[in-house]
Parts: C-alpha cells; sequence; structure tokens
C-alpha cells in the first residue's frame, strides 16, 4: 500500500483506496479511523477523508485549543485539500461546495457516547450553491436546518437543561409540525426547512448571544474541538468508569467527505449486521430509511425498514402487518433496491471474511450509489458471543484457540441468568409485543425516568425511546422498554451490549411521562407496577413472571468442552450445601474448594444446639451439645459428598467470631435461657462476654479449636464418618480438612494434632479407614512468610484472599464501605481489591508463599478459596503463578473454566 505521508503524523488520510492508516492502528487512530483506513484499502466505497490521532486529543488536554491548533494546522489544510481534490469540490465554496462529517472514535466503540456534526461547511452562500449543484432545494436546506442543529448542540451547547426540558430545537420543529398539522420531518416544505434554518440562528443567537458561525474553517476548528471535549463529556466518562477505559487513551476525529441519504427517495441510509446480534444467527440483518440522513435510523424518529426480505417478513409479522401493507409501506431494501442491496451484501461477506467476526456497518445510498461509512467488530449478547465463536469455529474461519480467546469471560454470566419458566410463561398474560431487541428474562417495576431506575430493587426502565444520557439507568434496571425504535434503535444497541434484556418499538405503548402511566388498547399501567419482558421473543407481561435456573447447552456446552480440552488449572467452587454443589457440578466444577461449615449451624434446628455449646460453662456441656451437632453435620456432609460423587471435596472447620452465633435479641435470649434452665441474666452476661472489640481480628478461625479442642474434634467426626459412610456405599470421597487462620506453625500442628488422633480412632472403631488430607488456609500475612515451615506439616494450601486483603491492606472489610468508593473515585486505589485481587501487593504475598510452600514440598496441592477465585484477571493470575485450582461460587465456575483455558493458552504463545 502506497503511505501518502510517514507515519509519525498526527493526520492520518484515506480515499481512493489509498490509506495511511489500518486496522491495526486502533489506538492512534481510534476504532473507527483505524477501519475506516483499512476498508479504503481493501476497496470498500468510503468517502475520502482523514483522522487526527488520538494523541492529539491528548495533547489538546495538556496545551489547549489555541496550542493545539497550531500543531495540526498545516496537516489539516493538506487533508481538506486532499478531500477537495478527490472530490472535485472546494470547502467552503459558494458555487461547488464540500461539505465534510467530523466524528469522534475511540480505540474501543462508544455507541452514542460521543458527539458527530454532519454537513459542516454550510452557510447562507453554501447552501445557494448546493442547490445550484443539486438541483435539489428540499435536500440542501434539510442538510443546512440539520447541520445548525448538530453544531448547536454539539459545539454550542444548545441542549435541553433539563431531563422535563425539550431540545430547543426538536421544539422549534415540534411547534411548526403542529402548526402544519404534520407528523415527520420529511414531510416539511422548502419554505418549512428555510423558516426552520431561520429560526434556528435566532434562537442560537439568543441563547448564547453569538451568531451562528458563517465561516467553513472556524466551524471545523469548532467541531474538532468539541469532539475532543466529548471524551470528557458526562457520558463518555460514565461509559468509560463502567468499562474500565482509562481518561489517557482519548478520541481521535475524523473528518471526511459528506454522502447524503438525504437527497430523494433515490437515497437513504441505514445499519446493518453480518449475523445476529441477539441470538448470533448467521443472517444478514438490519434495518434503512429512505430519503435519511445519519443517526435518523437509530434515534428511531421513523419506522425503520428492514434490509432483508426475510427480516421483513419477521418482523412484519411481530408487528402485525399484513404482507401487502408490508409491501406497499416497508419493503425491504432486497425488494426495493435489489442491485444495491446485491452490492451491500457482497460488501458484509468481505467484510466479515476479512475482519474474521460479526461486523456492525453504516452505510449510505447517495442517488443510487451505496457508501459504506463505518464498520466494526459488532456488540453482542453473552449468547450471541458463544454462538458466533462456535460457528466461526465451525466454518472453519478462526481455530479452537482463536474461538476460546475470542470470549469475553464475564459475558458469560448472561447466559448463567435465570430465564422463565416454561410453565410460568404459559399462564402469563401478553398485553403487547415489540421487536426482540436484546434476549433475555426481565421482571421488575414500572419506571419512566432513567435517573429512578434505582428507585426499586427490579426496576423496568420504560421510554418512548432512549438516549446515551439514560446510559446509566438503563445499567441500573433489569429491563428496558421502548415505544419506538427499532433493532438498532439506541436502547437496543446498548442494551446488546450490556447484556441487558430489551424490547423495542412496542408501538402499543402509549407513554405519558407527566402522569408516570403508559396505556395498551386503553388499559393503565403505573410507576411501580410489575410488568415482565421476553427480549427473546418481544412480548411483554403483566405482572411477576416466575424464572428458573439456566442450563449448559448446547454451544455454550461445546465452548465449555473445548475450554476443558486447553485448561490446565482445575476449577472448584464454593458450597455449603447439596443444593449448591449440584448446580455447580452441572455448570462444570471439578471439586469443592471451600466448605464453610458454619452456614450450616445457622439453620433454625441447629442454632439452638450450637448456642448450646457456646453457651456451656463446662467442657461437659460444650460436649454434650457438640454430640447434638454431630449427626445434623455428618448428614450434611453426606450430602455435599455425594452430590460431588467422588470429587475432592475440602471442608473448612469453624471459622467465625462465636458472637456472631448468640441471641441479640431480649425475647431469644429469653426463649434461650428458658430452655438451658438459666436465668436470662446469665444468658446476657454470657452474650456481653463473647462481644470484641475487634471479633475480625479476635477469638476466631483456629483460635476456636485450639481453645475449645472438642469442636474441632467433632467436626473431624462428623467428616470422616460421613466419608466411612459414603464408603459403604460405594462412594469414595478423600475429604480435605482445612484449618482456618493459621498464623504460626504451633497453631497448625495442634490442630492437625487432633484431627489425625480423632480420625484414627474412629477408623480402629469402624475397622476401616479413607485417606484424607489436613492442610490449611494461608490468610494471614505471616502464614505467607513462614509458608516453608508451614508446608512442612500441611498436606495443602489455600489462599484465603478476603482475609489476606483485609490483613494486608488493613481495610476492614466490613468498615471499607466508608472510605471504598470515595478511593476509587479519587484514583487512589483503581478497584476494590475486594473484587479484583491487589496483583502487585497480596499478589507478592501469595507467589511468595507458593514458592516458599513448594521449596519444601515440590507437589504442594495449592489453591484460592476467596471470592477472587471467580474473577477473570485474578483467576489468570492464579495460574500464572502455578496454581493447581481456584474455586468461586457455582455461578462463576464457567467464567473461571474459560479463563483458565485461556491463560494456559495465552501462555503457550508466549
Ligand atoms: P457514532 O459513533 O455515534 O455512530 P458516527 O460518527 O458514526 O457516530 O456518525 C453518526 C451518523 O452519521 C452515522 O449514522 C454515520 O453513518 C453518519 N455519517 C457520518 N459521517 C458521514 C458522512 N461523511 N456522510 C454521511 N453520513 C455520515
Ligand atoms: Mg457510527
Ligand atoms: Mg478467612
Amino acid at each position: 500500500m502506497e503511505l501518502i505521508h510517514d507515519v509519525k503524523a498526527r493526520v492520518f488520510k484515506f480515499g481512493n483506496k489509498k490509506a495511511d492508516g489500518n486496522s491495526s492502528m486502533k489506538n492512534l487512530l481510534g476504532g473507527k479511523g483505524a477501519n475506516l483506513a483499512e476498508m479504503c484499502a481493501i476497496g470498500i466505497p468510503v468517502p475520502p477523508g482523514f483522522t487526527i490521532t488520538t494523541e492529539v486529543c491528548t495533547e489538546y488536554n495538556l496545551l489547549g485549543k489555541e496550542a493545539v491548533i497550531e500543531l495540526i494546522k498545516e496537516e489539516v489544510e493538506d487533508s481538506i485539500a486532499n478531500i477537495e481534490s478527490s472530490m472535485g469540490c472546494t470547502f467552503g465554496d459558494k458555487y461547488n461546495p464540500l461539505l465534510v462529517s467530523v466524528r469522534s472514535g475511540a480505540r474501543v466503540s462508544m455507541p452514542g457516547m460521543m458527539d458527530t456534526v454532519l454537513n459542516l461547511g454550510m452557510n447562507d452562500d453554501v447552501v445557494l450553491g448546493l442547490i445550484k449543484k443539486t438541483n435539489n432545494e428540499q435536500f440542501a436546506w434539510d442538510s443546512y436546518r440539520r447541520f445548525i442543529q448538530m453544531y448547536g448542540g454539539v459545539v454550542l451547547g444548545m441542549k435541553p437543561a433539563s431531563k422535563d426540558d425539550v431540545d430547543p430545537f426538536e421544539e422549534i420543529m415540534d411547534h411548526l409540525k403542529d402548526k402544519r398539522g404534520i407528523k415527520l420531518d420529511t414531510q416539511f416544505t422548502i419554505q418549512d426547512l428555510k423558516d426552520l434554518v431561520y429560526d434556528f440562528k435566532d434562537a442560537v443567537r439568543k441563547q448564547t448571544g453569538h451568531s451562528f458561525p458563517t465561516d467553513p474553517w472556524e466551524q471545523l476548528w469548532g467541531a474538532i474541538i468539541a469532539v475532543f471535549n466529548s471524551w470528557n463529556g458526562d457520558r463518555a466518562v460514565y461509559y468509560r468508569n463502567m468499562h474500565g477505559y482509562p481518561a489517557e487513551w482519548g478520541t481521535a476525529v475524523n473528518i471526511q467527505a459528506m454522502v447524503y441519504g438525504n437527497m430523494g427517495n433515490n437515497s437513504g441510509t441505514g445499519v446493518c449486521f453480518t449475523r445476529d446480534a441477539g441470538t448470533g444467527e448467521n443472517v444478514f440483518n438490519g434495518e434503512y430509511l429512505i430519503n435519511a440522513q445519519g443517526e435518523d435510523v437509530v434515534a428511531g424518529v421513523r419506522t425503520p425498514q428492514q434490509i432483508t426480505k426475510l427480516g421483513s417478513q419477521r418482523w412484519a409479522e411481530l408487528a402485525k402487518i399484513d404482507e401487502a401493507d408490508r409491501l406497499e409501506n416497508y419493503p425491504s431494501l432486497e425488494e426495493l433496491m435489489p442491485s444495491i442491496f446485491e452490492e451491500l451484501n457482497g460488501y458484509q461477506q468481505i467484510l466479515e471474511n476479512h475482519y474474521r467476526d460479526m461486523q456492525d456497518m453504516e452505510f449510505t445510498m447517495q442517488d443510487g450509489k451505496l457508501w459504506v461509512l463505518q464498520t466494526r467488530n459488532g456488540k453482542r449478547t453473552g449468547a450471541a458471543m458463544v454462538k458466533i465463536a462456535v460457528d466461526l469455529l465451525k466454518e472453519g474461519k478462526i481455530n479452537e484457540k482463536e474461538a476460546l480467546l475470542r470470549l469475553q469471560p464475564t459475558k458469560l454470566d448472561e447466559l448463567l441468568h435465570p430465564v422463565f419458566d416454561p410453565k410460568a410463561l404459559k399462564r402469563a398474560h401478553v398485553i403487547a409485543q415489540g421487536l426482540p431487541a436484546s434476549p433475555g428474562a426481565a421482571t421488575g417495576k414500572i419506571v419512566f425516568f432513567a435517573d429512578e431506575a434505582s428507585k426499586f430493587k427490579n426496576s423496568i426502565l420504560v421510554r418512548i425511546e432512549t438516549s446515551p444520557e439514560d446510559l446509566e439507568g438503563m445499567n441500573v434496571a433489569k429491563g428496558i422498554l421502548t415505544a419506538r425504535g427499532g433493532m438498532t434503535s439506541h436502547a437496543a444497541v446498548v442494551a446488546r451490549g450490556m447484556g441487558k434484556c430489551c424490547i423495542s418499538g412496542a408501538g402499543a405503548l402509549n407513554i405519558n411521562y407527566k402522569t408516570r402511566t403508559f396505556t395498551i388498547d386503553g388499559h393503565e399501567y403505573h410507576e411501580g407496577d410489575w410488568i415482565s419482558l421476553n427480549g427473546s421473543t418481544g412480548n411483554i407481561f403483566e405482572g411477576k413472571v416466575e424464572t428458573v435456573e439456566p442450563e449448559l447447552s448446547g454451544e455454550f456446552a461445546e465452548i465449555m468442552d473445548l475450554a476443558n480440552k486447553y485448561a490446565i488449572m482445575k476449577v472448584r467452587t464454593n458450597a455449603d450445601t447439596p443444593k449448591d454443589a449440584k448446580v455447580a457440578r452441572n455448570f462444570g466444577a471439578q471439586g469443592i474448594g471451600l466448605t464453610r461449615t458454619e452456614h450450616m449451624f445457622f439453620e433454625v434446628d441447629r442454632i439452638k444446639a450450637m448456642r448450646e455449646m457456646i453457651l456451656a460453662d463446662t467442657v461437659k456441656g460444650r460436649k454434650q451439645a457438640l454430640e447434638d451437632l454431630l449427626p445434623m453435620q455428618r448428614s450434611d456432609f453426606e450430602g455435599i459428598f455425594e452430590a460431588m460423587d467422588g470429587l475432592p471435596v475440602t471442608i473448612r472447620l469453624l471459622d467465625p467470631p462465636l458472637h456472631e452465633f448468640v441471641p441479640h435479641q431480649l425475647a431469644t435470649q429469653k426463649e434461650l435461657a428458658d430452655e438451658m434452665h438459666i436465668s436470662l441474666q446469665a444468658v446476657k452476661n454470657k452474650v456481653a462476654e463473647l462481644e470484641e472489640f475487634n471479633p475480625m481480628l479476635g477469638h476466631r478461625g483456629c483460635r476456636l479449636g485450639n481453645t475449645y479442642p472438642e469442636i474441632t474434634e467433632t467436626q473431624t467426626r462428623a467428616i470422616i464418618e460421613a466419608a466411612l459412610n459414603l464408603k459403604a456405599r460405594g462412594i469414595i470421597c478423600n475429604p480435605e480438612i482445612m484449618v482456618p487462620l493459621v498464623g504460626t506453625v504451633k497453631e497448625f500442628e495442634m490442630q492437625e494434632n487432633i484431627i489425625r488422633s480423632t480420625a484414627s480412632k474412629i477408623f480402629e472403631e469402624r475397622q476401616d479407614s479413607i485417606e484424607y488430607l489436613v492442610g490449611t488456609m494461608i490468610e494471614i500475612p505471616r502464614a505467607a512468610l513462614m509458608a516453608d515451615k508451614i508446608a512442612e506439616k500441611a498436606d495443602f494450601f489455600s489462599f484465603g484472599t478476603n482475609d489476606l486483603t483485609q490483613m494486608t491492606f488493613g481495610y476492614s472489610r466490613d468498615d471499607a464501605g466508608k472510605f471504598l468508593p470515595v478511593y476509587i473515585e479519587k484514583g487512589i486505589l483503581k478497584v476494590d481489591p475486594f473484587e479484583v485481587l491487589d496483583q502487585e501487593g497480596v499478589g507478592q504475598l501469595i507467589k511468595m508463599g507458593t514458592e516458599r510452600g513448594r521449596s519444601v514440598k515440590p507437589q504442594l496441592k495449592v489453591g484460592i478459596c476467596g471470592e477472587h477465585g471467580g474473577e477473570p484477571s485474578s483467576v489468570e493470575f492464579c495460574y500464572n503463578t502455578g496454581m493447581d485450582y481456584v474455586s468461586c461460587s457455582p455461578y462463576r465456575v464457567p467464567i473461571a473454566r474459560l479463563v483458565s483455558a485461556q491463560a494456559a493458552i495465552k501462555e503457550a504463545m508466549r
């Protein structure tokens, strides 16, 4: 490929099948710019233009407007000249004008998050030139009014003051529409459009105190700077924070010759996907509008039409539109403009094959000529992500490793969410239907404003249409329902990106924001009423529809099998009950890494015995109470061992401070006193006695078992007897007994002695035995430091990274809510270390503990059982540290399995 100028430049040109950049340069050119360059180079018709790099955005943030313009002025002027010569017209020329678009574009796509201005270069003279040139007065004035509207909003800050206000330009247009008795923008006459231009400019003058800029160059620099500023706008900042994109990235600016979809009925604009972004189905699909420009399709101003005949028929069926009506009023592009459709169909195949991934494209037809304006790897739901990866693999377009690496682990989460119970669905009452914009099941209470989405625990955001301002509320809501907009509307695209259930274009809804109600066929629904959405069918139900657990099946199961093929590190689960254990096994857990025994004691029939044990004044009394607990614990363990069917199970001995178990309310204290035949005062005294200043650093963990050995004895007995009972039934399990909160070797040794002597005693009683391990948690920094000494005794290590994080940072997990959010906001911490493992600090202790432990026992089994065991970056770290397994909550097992495979593949590639 021929380079137009050197690569150190701040401005990169593209056009006429040539480009300075290419798709690998996303960091510098932004995703949009890099792909525009690549498309040009492979021969896709793209209007010529140029990209100002993301680095210039950073320079702008440092140096300010004047200095940055100075830096790039020459290159920009040269690049505009380049567009002029290739388009054969001149920027700002009265007779043969060039208009351009100024488009933002960060490294990653942030749909609608930043700003774009179309038709730039327009003024009172240029519009006349455009009329002469095109002989299309309607089009020229429509472009002018759109330009003032966009430039006014993006550059001059002409935006609604609050959510209750309307857009100042929309208000003027609505006023005129009312006066003229019309509904659509396309119904404006030439005179209407002229009036609008006049009124818009007037509004700008009144609101900003300045006349609308007429000099195209002034307009251009204004727009460039506005795009840079949009990177630090509220919407973009929120989106960046949500995805963890750093502020340093900046946005590129793309400036490109305009092509016009609003030149009449032989023109139009649209959006298309090479596969279905909701389901992953391999069908070309998309939407378009005739005589429209830019965002019209996405904004849901008019009902968009489907690109393919198949899509159009499917859509008509949902919208209850008969075939004759469809053909007459909503024909597909395939039917209306077959040759353009064929050309587009060709490009979508070329682009998908070229990028080897599903593409999301924008196109515009200007008077019968097709232009492609954007392509990018399309956002998709978790289900589509999995299906597309599996399909591309089967089609031979990517290999197994690529298929696994393509998957975004946290997105699997969507496939693990509950789905509607088929039985409940049959009973449910459908009140309306919309477009199945983003699959999933959502049940919640109606809210009408994005900033009120957190009003209810479960809310469904109901809007006429959504806009980028609604992002935060969309994120909070369980589901999104819009009355307008198609499958490519803002709501649909954003919801799919979030993996959130969404139904768009439910035309039967009559929404009234003022009264906070909507009506369907005369029936009224209010804020706070329950509704349910099925994002896969578009069905809207009255009330709450029951949900059930999802299953690992189809492509999801296939991809998980593939993950097993490449994974080296095992994935276990944290499970306290047979039910959890079963769920986790269905998700492919390869054992249990943590069973917390204390949870078993909180159940009603047990808490009493537990309390009696704690309140007992004598060893004898304690032993008596423990004896009552023994059979219950034993049967719990039998249930868990049975569910895991021979897979390893790690059981942790009693860990929390005893204070957590005793009653704190007078009534329950009295009840307990009566039952134990002691005075209320005695109970109160005991409760007060157990109170600690720092319970997390107090009498807990192995400190309990070392001060009350009978607790360890009883728990060991329950575990070993359960295993023997199962052995008698033909299920072999080898329990791994885990001692919590060890800080010194002696602490561990004492516990180990109790465990081993108790086990031997039982083996003798039963004349039978099983294999078992005795290991420890490493969760106190001192234990990590002493790991070599501890490993001489312990059979295994399991890093308890919740406590380890707590003690390494010195942050009480229960009190961190007061300062952690502030710390993250102020940038003192990047993320919550209880969520994402602090590899830099806490990670050192893990590495050191593992190394020191294995220095004396090379085969030492090492795992992790903190919450971090299911968080992708932490799981990858665990693999790289050489752990044998991670253990996480049942619903994160598939995520951890995928990351384990990805980590192994990445390591092999290094
Ligand atoms: P976003 O990133 O929000 O999608 P874009 O920069 O892609 O913003 O532009 C917004 C809309 O304007 C899109 O529909 C795009 O296709 C259209 N558009 C951008 N540049 C041009 C152009 N040069 N000619 C015609 N339409 C354009
Ligand atoms: Mg775009
Ligand atoms: Mg702990």
